[in-house]
C-alpha cells in the first residue's frame, strides 16, 4: 500500500482541487478499498455548490463521492470476521448507520436516529469523506459483493439502482399498476425499471429534452413537459382516471404538484427528489381523494435485493452511462453533468 493518494478536494463551494492526501486508515469493522469507478450524483453537484450549508458536508474542505465500486485493499480490525478478504470486488453505498437505535433495529437504517453523530453514524460522501479518490474507507455494513459478471462501472450504479428500487417499494407498486414518474434523470429512469420489476403494467415518464428521449429509447411511454400540461396528458393516456402510483424523482415544486395531480383517486405518490424550496400541497384533493404522499430516502436493504436484477438486465444501469472522465478531470466531468445540453445522465469518474 502506498501512503498517499489523489483525491478530489472541494476547498470551499465551487472550488475544486485534485490533491495528494494521506490514504485513510480503516478502523474496526471497516475496509479501505481501491476505488475503480465512482459516479456523479445530483447530490454531489448540490453539495459542491454549497447548497446544504453546515449539513452536507458539515465543513469544507471535503471529498464527496458515494456511488462507487472497487476492490478491498486492506481490512480494519474485525472486518475479516464478516468474511471479507483483500481483493474482494465490492459496490458501496452511503449510510453507515448505528445499528442500535429503534429505526436501525427495525430495518430502517436510512432513518437512523443517530444520524451524523460522531462515532455512531456516518454517511460517506455526505457527512464524512467520500469516494472521489484513489481509496476510500467504509464500514462493512456499507459494502456489498459485486458479482463477476458486473463491471466496476455497473457496480458504481448499484447505489442509485437501490434508491430507485426503494422509491418503487415506498410507492407500493403492485402488478398491473400504471406508474407515472416525474423526472427523467438517472433515478427516474431506473425507477421505471424498478416499477416494472414490481410488476407495473404501464410506466409513463414525464420530463423533457435528451433525458426524455432516453426514456422513450428504454421503452417507456413518455410525456413531454415542454409540449403542454403533463397532468392533462397523463389523464388522457389513462382514460381520464390518472396513474395508480406516481414516483416523484425531479425534486422541483412543479413536478411534486404534477405528481399528486396526475394520481387517480386513492392513488399514492412516493417522493425521492429533494426540493430545496417549499412546495404547496393541494390538501383538499389529498384529503377528499384519499391520496397518499410518502417520502423515500436513499435505500434500506435494497443494495443486495437489486443486485440480481442488475445482473439479469432488468435494472438497466449500463444504459445510464453517457460520459467517462479521469479523476484528474473532475471539474470538466461536473461541468458536463451540470450542462443539460450535454445529454449527460450518469457520468463515471475513474480514479
Ligand atoms: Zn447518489
Ligand atoms: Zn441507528
Amino acid at each position: 500500500m502506498p501512503e498517499t493518494m489523489q483525491a478530489l478536494v472541494v476547498i470551499e463551494p465551487n472550488r475544486l482541487e485534485i490533491c495528494e492526501v494521506p490514504i485513510p486508515v480503516p478502523g474496526p469493522n471497516e475496509v479501505v478499498a481501491r476505488v475503480r469507478a465512482v459516479s456523479i450524483c445530483g447530490t454531489d453537484a448540490h453539495l459542491i455548490r454549497g447548497d446544504y450549508p453546515g449539513f452536507w458536508p458539515p465543513a469544507f474542505p471535503f471529498t464527496p463521492g458515494h456511488e462507487w465500486a472497487g476492490e478491498i485493499a486492506a481490512l480494519g480490525p474485525g472486518a475479516e470476521r464478516f468474511g471479507w478478504r483483500v481483493g474482494d470486488r465490492v459496490a458501496g453505498t452511503s449510510h453507515d448507520a448505528c445499528g442500535v437505535c429503534r429505526e436501525c433495529v427495525e430495518g430502517r437504517y436510512n432513518l437512523c436516529e443517530n444520524y451524523g453523530r460522531t462515532g455512531l453514524h456516518k454517511q460517506y460522501g455526505h457527512s464524512v469523506q467520500g469516494a472521489d479518490a484513489d481509496f476510500v474507507v467504509q464500514g462493512v455494513k456499507t459494502i456489498f459483493p459485486l458479482p463477476d459478471v458486473l463491471t466496476f462501472e455497473d457496480g458504481a450504479l448499484i447505489d442509485p439502482a437501490s434508491i430507485a428500487l426503494h422509491v418503487a417499494n415506498r410507492g407500493g407498486v403492485t402488478p398491473g399498476d400504471t406508474v407515472a414518474i416525474t423526472g427523467a434523470g438517472a433515478i427516474g429512469l431506473l425507477a421505471g425499471d424498478a416499477a416494472r420489476i414490481r410488476g407495473a403494467g404501464r410506466v409513463i415518464v414525464v420530463g423533457r429534452g435528451a433525458r426524455l428521449a432516453k426514456a422513450a429509447a428504454l421503452g417507456f411511454e413518455t410525456v413531454n413537459t415542454a409540449a403542454g400540461d403533463p397532468v392533462g396528458a397523463v389523464r388522457a393516456m389513462t382514460g381520464g382516471l390518472g396513474a395508480d402510483v406516481a414516483l416523484e424523482c425531479a425534486g422541483v415544486p412543479d413536478a411534486v404538484e404534477w405528481a399528486l395531480e396526475m394520481l387517480r383517486r386513492g392513488g399514492r405518490c412516493a417522493a425521492v427528489g429533494i426540493p430545496t424550496v417549499g412546495v404547496e400541497i393541494a390538501m383538499q384533493r389529498l384529503v377528499l381523494d384519499e391520496l397518499e404522499l410518502v417520502g423515500s430516502r436513499a435505500s434500506a436493504g435494497e443494495m443486495r435485493r437489486v443486485m440480481p436484477h442488475v445482473e439479469q438486465g432488468r435494472m438497466r444501469v449500463r444504459e445510464m452511462v453517457t460520459h467517462r472522465f479521469a479523476l484528474a478531470d473532475y471539474a470538466e466531468a461536473l461541468a458536463t453533468f451540470n450542462d443539460r445540453a450535454s445529454g449527460a445522465i450518469k457520468i463515471i469518474v475513474a480514479p
